[in-house]
């Protein structure tokens, strides 16, 4: 199914005002921009806007001010970051909406862009307010959704601004549709999804997706505790959630299901990192509980498995194992499509000694596989907030075939959910 959403390319642009709804929602640490990939990712659609002979009207949030002006969360830097980019002046709004902001609107020229102040300074942003929407609408001619980061959230700058100006689809916005749902229903095959992170209630119909369509999948993180909790493993002092074994049942029996009928595999990490804190300082063991699953299944109680085999009450598991690593990384030399979603271990920990932390390597050990280290270089996508978040820390967002921009728009179109503010959108 391609987009059948209209796009900038589908109407008149010359002379006209235009609102774009762009997502410069980026890390910024003590003012400064720590991330512009989400900038530069919007570049095409506000050049093509400017090529085409629009004044520009930029709106987005940052952060979390909870409906309240908040100078940290203020787009400011933006501004300054997009003109650098652009190498293209650009004015700033102070305010989103307001007299002041309607007066700069109408001094706007071809060619000219104007970014307002965080659109969340305003509770009535996220309530879908129809008077602020208008207001909103009222700056321009034209809306253009392009903030693929919000698009699964109804708010007034994604549902309501759409009632009052005609609106149609950004280049980006239609980029992250187009590649996730292509992957999704038409994928190069074998197609392999990684899916890890921290809770399986947060993911279940994504995972449920992917044993509906891929033919690999392997689990991961925190997520990957549950399952091995419902299994009857020992996980220590892992993160688990409890409430959620009869949901791991549940997928783990889907699973089962499918490989009866077809080729299909649903991989539990074997072994895992683990560690008695998740300080950096830890000193870390590798506990391989696959024989531990091979004693159990073939009934082998004379022997109680090893220390090695069993994560004791005072651990937890923090990472993958370097032999769980291998099977994924080895499962995508076969693969031709790999969707990644989540990471394998406590990444966030910082290493004592190089880049790497000391429970980021079954994380590294898949990126190198999806990048083509090992050999072979299948189709790739990277979803999800912090996983994306990873991959810019570590500066490899441009080596990927595709990494999204939006973190919970990119995980409910994966599971074949509607999204509010492409729905809002003319059709073509
Ligand atoms: P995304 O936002 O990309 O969907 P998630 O939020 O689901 O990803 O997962 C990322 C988080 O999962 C990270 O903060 C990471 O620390 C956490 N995580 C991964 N593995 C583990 C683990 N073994 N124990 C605790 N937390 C983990
Ligand atoms: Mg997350």
């Amino acid at each position: 199914m391609s987009f059948n959403k209209k796009t900038i390319r589908d109407i008149n642009l010359k002379g006209k005002r235009v609102l774009l709804r762009a997502d410069y929602n980026v890390p910024v640490k003590d003012g400064k921009i720590t991330d512009d990939y989400r900038i530069k990712q919007s570049l095409p659609t506000v050049q093509y806007l400017l090529d085409h002979g629009a004044a520009v009207i930029i709106c987005s949030h940052l952060g979390r001010p909870d409906g309240k002006p908040d100078p940290q969360a203020s787009l400011k830097p933006v501004s300054a970051r997009l003109q650098k980019l652009l190498g293209h002046g650009v004015r700033f709004a102070d305010d989103c909406i307001g007299p002041a902001t309607e007066a700069e609107a109408k001094t706007l020229k071809p060619g000219d862009i104007l970014l307002l102040e965080n659109l969340r300074f305003h509770a009535e942003e996220e309530a879908d307010d129809a008077n602020f929407a208008k207001k909103l609408a009222s700056l321009a001619d034209v809306f253009v959704q392009d903030g693929f980061g919000v698009v699964h959230r109804a708010h007034a700058s994604t549902d309501a601004v759409t009632k009052y100006l005609p609106s149609v689809s950004g280049l980006l916005l239609e980029k992250e549709v187009n590649t996730i749902t292509n992957v999704m229903e038409s994928p190069k095959r074998p197609l392999m999804a990684v899916i890890g992170g921290a809770k399986i209630s947060d993911k279940i119909e994504i995972l449920k997706r992917f044993i509906d369509i891929a033919d690999f999948v392997a689990i991961g993180g925190a997520m990957a505790n549950t399952f091995l909790l419902a299994k009857g493993l020992k996980t220590g002092k892992s993160l688990v959630d409890k409430d959620d074994i009869p949901l791991a049942k549940d997928i783990m029996q889907l699973a089962e299901a499918k490989a009866k009928k077809q080729q299909f595999i649903f991989y539990l990490p074997q072994d895992g990192v683990v560690a008695s804190s998740i300080d950096k300082t830890a000193q870390t063991r590798i506990v391989d509980w696959s024989a531990h699953v091979i004693a159990e299944v073939e009934n082998y109680p004379k022997t109680p498995p090893p220390k090695s085999a069993i994560v004791g009450n005072g651990e937890l598991i923090l990472d993958i194992g370097p032999f769980s690593a291998a099977f994924i990384a080895g499962g995508m030399q076969l693969a031709n499509t790999v969707v990644w979603n989540g990471t394998m271990g406590v990444t966030e920990t910082p290493s004592l000694r190089g880049p790497v932390g000391p429970y980021a390597h079954g994380t590294e050990q898949i990126v190198e596989a999806m990048l083509g280290q090992f050999g072979h270089r299948p189709f790739t996508v990277v979803g999800g907030g912090d996983t994306v978040g990873y991959v810019e820390s570590q500066g490899e967002v441009g080596l990927f075939d595709h990494v999204s921009t939006g973190g919970g728009a990119s995980l409910e179109l994966m599971s074949g959910k509607k999204l509010p503010g492409v729905e809002a959108l003319q059709d073509k």
